[in-house]
């Protein structure tokens, strides 16, 4: 896709500090990183959201995000990892093209992922369980 930022990344139309690339994938910096070393892995084809990929495409970025994030934690001698990706705007995709987002973490680097934890009410968790069970 052309007015695609990250096509035009994979395509060689924008630099990018690479991190790591293969048939399928490709790793770089992120331009405006929440810390040193902050690491987006995309597909190298053209998929908006994880629900357009195919279970192939899927797996060759599991196996590459696993290496990729190892060399991130090692390189920047980090003592932990967030891997985050967001689909939809809802979630703060911003850039719809499949990616995920490795954040290596170090104490007192300030981060903090916000995570307002609910109970469930009576039925609920039974209720969402049936409906994702009926989503296969
Ligand atoms: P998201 O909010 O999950 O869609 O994240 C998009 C990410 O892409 C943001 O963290 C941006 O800083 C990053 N980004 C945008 N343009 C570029 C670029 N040209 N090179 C590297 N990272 C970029
Ligand atoms: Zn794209």
């Amino acid at each position: 896709m052309t007015d695609c930022i990250f096509c035009r990344i994979v395509s060689g139309q924008i630099p990018c500090a690479k991190v790591y690339e293969d048939d399928h994938v490709l790793a770089f910096l992120d331009i405006n990183p929440l810390m040193p070393g902050h690491t987006l892995l995309i597909p190298k084809k053209h998929v908006e959201t994880l629900f357009e990929m195919t279970p192939q495409e899927a797996a060759a970025c599991g196996a590459a995000l696993q290496k990729v994030a190892a060399a991130v934690f090692k390189g920047t001698d980090a003592e932990g990892m967030n891997i985050l990706q967001n689909n939809y705007e809802i979630s703060g995709q911003e850039i719809f093209h499949v990616h995920f987002h490795l954040m290596p973490r170090k104490s007192g680097d300030g981060f903090k992922v916000p995570w307002p934890a609910k109970k469930y009410g009576p039925g609920e968790m039974e209720a969402v369980l049936e409906k994702i069970l009926q989503a296969f």
